[in-house]
């Protein structure tokens, strides 16, 4: 098998075409570590070759792949992401503050995670190996947002690695992403009923339940400092904030969304906040209810 990838100084995956000629490509094998030669003749095709000779390495185009996503997510230090479930947001861009390879939580060990304003984001990089439902009850114990990214169809790909289109596909495709954990509820009832409240009674108790075998969410009406505040609770753990416009409030959940990656949507006028904050904001509204 012709070698055409190999690891630079950095450590950082380069294929033949982009290192200099013999021993200046200052590479090692991707698979046993040994230094490489650029062999970039005029009559083979260009490829590495170990400087002890032995026979080349058979290279795991799957590790190299993992390895490769890692390294764009890392340079990029964020990543496009689609909307969170049961959420009125967007697709974004999601920046992250640190990014670390290879860190535990606990039981689980992710390929890299990502701080969003100080909350650890997960990130999956699937290439055969997809979240089982083992790992996925430990994400559910943490609570941590997850998102798995499928790189299959980039495996099967004639996109070169590393290319930037290869990068692309990792970075920007939203189609290859997905949401693990919040886990997306059924979402027709959410969008067919958009944060209509029901018109009733007094102070935090629960004011309606859905009538199905899970209950897709749960309203709350609040006051504080003699406005109504509504509370749409997902049974994905998300909030849903609705206010009566007054500035103090408007500026207190500004902050929260602030301190917590919560969001705004101008459609509904509604503050969302997703867990583990969204308890927060809970307890703090509970503890201003008039
Ligand atoms: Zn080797």
């Amino acid at each position: 098998m012709t070698m055409n990838i190999a690891l630079d100084e950095n450590n950082k995956l380069v294929s033949i075409e982009q290192v200099k000629r013999g021993f200046a490509c200052q590479c090692t094998c991707f698979e046993c570590g040994e230094t490489v030669i650029a062999r970039k003749g005029e009559i083979k095709e260009h490829h590495f070759a170990h400087a002890s000779n032995k026979t080349s390495c058979t290279i795991n185009t799957e590790s190299v792949l993992q390895k490769y996503a890692k390294e764009v997510i890392l340079e990029s230090m964020g990543l496009m992401l689609p909307a969170l479930p049961d959420s009125d947001n967007a697709a974004a861009w999601w920046s992250f503050e640190t990014l670390l390879p290879e860190f535990s939580l606990g039981l689980i060990r992710p390929d890299l995670v990502g701080y969003f304003d100080g909350e650890p984001i997960l990130i999956e990089i699937a290439v055969t190996h997809f979240i089982d439902a083992e790992k996925l009850k430990r994400i559910e114990i943490f609570k941590s947002k997850c998102i798995e990214i499928n790189l299959s169809s980039l495996l099967k790909s004639n996109i070169s690695i590393p290319s930037p289109d290869a990068k692309k596909e990792i970075i920007e495709n939203l189609d290859n992403k997905k949401w693990v954990y919040p886990i997306q509820m059924e979402q027709s009832s959410t969008q067919q009923n958009p944060l209509v409240y029901p018109q009733i009674i007094n102070t935090p108790q629960l004011i309606s339940e859905q009538q199905n075998t899970l209950p897709k969410w749960q309203d709350y009406k609040f006051t504080v400092k003699g406005m109504h505040v509504n509370v749409r609770h997902f049974s994905s753990g998300m909030i849903s904030v609705n206010s009566a416009y007054n500035p103090e409030i408007i500026a207190m959940l500004k902050e929260w969304r602030r301190e917590g990656r919560g969001s705004y949507n101008p459609t509904y006028k509604s503050w969302n906040y997703w867990l583990p904050f969204s308890e927060k904001v809970l307890e703090r509204l509970k503890a201003l209810n008039e």
